[in-house]
């Protein structure tokens, strides 16, 4: 049984309570670690030795913190294997997806802050020949980082990259269903040097702990990524403390094919735009929408390859479908596929429980969904799933299209494939959503703002943007 630990003041230290939750494995469904059950007292001790570190981090040249953030970054890379290992068994995610993506992800993230330090510049403004106006920037002080399990060391770092290289210090919160690869980080900091309290990892509870370092005085931004109604819930607390807040939140993707696309790229891509990581990241596209013209052919090309999707064990290097996330999530998905039947949509493929055979017979497995004939503003459509279910729908027009594409309360992002340019930017500018991807589909490039509008969140990520988020700005103006 494997015991995670707070990573507080540069120590690995179990809760004050003495109290842990168990951690459960969703590849075999069985419990295999605990994670300290923090309470606030564990956050409040957290704050004050970030409270400590911070005069000195804050002080700290860009350079020297470039330094012990990318030494963190390479001990990431010299870890890759152990972490994907780590993060296929908490989340249920295929470990070659863990290889490839996520870990690789978390080294970037940390490379890419730390390096960005060394090139930022401020503004200045000359006032005609009157005076200068200077515009300095300063971090804030001790940020709260509040992560969830889809994508876990992947938007761990995210958020902490960004507000360490800034020179804050933090008090993280990791999803509790996915602590381990950012216990086993906290490791690697102190392996990497990294001062004491400069970084603090409380585990355990989101109403507890989140909430804890949400409403303590002295954090003076909360970095949150999750679902809608937590952001809600976090705006409530912070905004009348005049907490910084970004919140990134969830989404109800439209994946929109015009019949002059790419057709086997943007079958392909769809496909993984479907059910990539189980269908539990936030930027799958959910509500694919099919020019008329094409809309039998995709249709039948797209169940035919989702019904072969390989669903398995994630340690399997074949698999291309693990597990889903918890019993519980399993059961949220699982009354989407009830509730898109009561509604009246005909279950192309998929929708069963899968029993895989050994060891993981008592795994969380779906076979990915995927359904037509639902009304655009049917419950199925408006609401967030997060799991390995998709539906289909005609349409005829742009117009159309557009109204059903921005009928929801999200607006994350969004997916365009068709070979018309001037189509491609018209759609583009009319979608409601932070993102939009045309013939591709997570095509990140870290240096663009990334968020939400609507009820997605609000703020931006990435680029200067984090680096703006994580700074107070002041203007100096000085008289000639
Ligand atoms: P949750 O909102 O349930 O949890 C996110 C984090 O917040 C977890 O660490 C959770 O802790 C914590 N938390 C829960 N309650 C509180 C609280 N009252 N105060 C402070 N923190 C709290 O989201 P999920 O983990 O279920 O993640 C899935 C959601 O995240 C989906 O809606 C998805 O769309 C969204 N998401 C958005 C992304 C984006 O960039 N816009 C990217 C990825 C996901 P605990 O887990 O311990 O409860």
């Amino acid at each position: 049984m494997e015991r995670i630990l707070n990573y507080i003041g540069g120590e690995l230290i179990a809760p004050q309570s003495g109290k842990y939750l168990e951690n459960v494995e969703p590849a075999t469904g069985k419990v295999y670690g605990e994670i300290p059950d923090s309470e606030a007292a564990d956050v409040d001790l957290a704050v004050k030795a970030a409270q400590a570190a911070f005069p000195v981090w804050s002080k700290t040249s860009r350079a020297e913190r470039s330094k012990l953030m990318l030494k963190v970054a390479d001990l990431i890379d010299q870890n890759l294997e152990e972490l994907a290992m780590a993060e296929s068994k908490d989340n249920g995610k295929p470990i070659k997806l863990a290889r490839a993506v996520d870990i690789p992800r978390a080294s970037a993230n940390m490379r890419f802050f730390a390096t960005a330090i060394l090139h930022e510049s401020s503004e200045a403004h000359q006032t005609d020949d009157e005076a200068i106006n200077v515009t300095v920037k300063s971090p804030l002080g001790v940020v709260g980082c509040i992560s969830p399990w889809n994508l876990p060391l992947y938007l761990f770092t995210w958020k902490i990259a960004p507000a360490l290289a800034s020179g804050n210090t933090v008090v993280a919160k990791p999803s509790e269903i996915t602590p381990m690869t950012a216990y086993l980080f906290s490791k690697l900091c102190i392996e990497a040097g990294l001062p004491k309290g400069v970084l603090n990892i409380v585990h355990g509870l989101g109403p507890k702990v989140g909430q804890a370092v949400v409403e303590h005085n002295d954090t003076q931004a909360i970095s949150f990524t999750g679902g809608t109604k937590t952001g809600k819930q976090i705006a409530a607390t912070a905004a009348p403390m005049f907490k910084k807040l970004s919140l990134e939140l969830g989404g109800k993707n439209p994946n929109i094919i015009f019949a002059d696309c790419d057709f086997d790229k943007a079958l392909k891509t769809s496909l993984q735009s479907s059910f990539a990581n189980q269908g539990q990241i936030c930027l799958c596209g959910s509500r694919i929408f099919i020019e008329r013209p094409i809309y039998e052919q995709f249709r039948d090309a797209f169940v035919e390859k989702a019904s072969k999707l390989k669903i398995g064990s994630p340690y399997d290097d074949s698999t291309q479908v693990g597990a889903l996330v918890s019993a519980q999530h399993l059961e949220k998905v699982m009354s989407y596929v009830k509730i898109a039947q009561e509604e009246g949509g005909r279950l192309l493929c998929g929708g069963q429980i899968v029993e895989v055979e050994g060891e993981c017979s008592q795994g969380f497995y779906l076979q990915p969904a995927v359904f037509e004939g639902l009304a655009y503003d049917c419950r199925t459509n408006q609401e967030e799933i997060f799991g390995p279910v998709v539906t289909l729908t005609p349409f005829d027009t742009e117009d159309d299209v557009l109204e059903m594409a921005n009928s929801t309360d999200y607006g994350l992002s969004a997916t365009v494939w068709t070979s018309n340019l001037n189509r491609a930017n018209r759609i583009s500018r009319d979608l409601h959503s932070g993102i939009v991807w045309v013939n591709c589909w997570l095509f990140r490039d870290l240096r663009t703002p990334f968020g939400g509008v609507k009820n997605s969140g609000a703020g931006r990520e990435g680029g200067w943007d984090a680096l703006d988020f994580f700074t107070e700005k002041k203007n100096i103006c000085i008289k000639y």
